[in-house]
């Protein structure tokens, strides 16, 4: 999975920027709107870190986060209450169309928890 990919490459980055020898876990948020399929990616996740010294066995949390919408009438910012009514009325003005997606397509490195001991 070229996602896992490069998200390890930016956890080594940080681990590298911390001096950081362990990974000890992941935390990464991604949107409703993504194509990411959390087991997909918990497994992806565990057989690429499998033979990388200071990756191997560090947790991976992913957190689902709701869409942010934008109204394309009146402007208002709204989330999504749930994930598969994405389209949801404005809540100030009641426009249904033309609302605009802020987020919930993304994927981002929340954060990560090293082990900071050196050696
Ligand atoms: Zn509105």
């Amino acid at each position: 999975m070229a996602l896992t990919a490069s998200l390890l490459s930016l956890i080594k980055e940080e681990m590298e920027k911390a001096k950081a020898e362990h990974l000890l876990s992941v935390r990464i948020r991604y949107g409703s709107l993504s194509n990411v399929v959390p087991e997909a990616m918990e497994a992806a996740f565990e057989i690429q870190t499998m033979n990388m010294p200071g990756l191997q066995g560090a947790s991976l949390e992913l957190v689902e986060e709701l869409p942010l919408l934008a109204c394309g009438k009146c402007g208002t910012q709204f989330s999504s209450e749930n994930k598969s009514r994405v389209f949801k009325p404005c809540p100030a003005c009641g426009n249904e169309l033309g609302n605009k997606v802020l987020s919930g397509k993304g994927l981002y490195l929340d954060r990560i928890e090293v082990d900071d001991e050196i050696g």
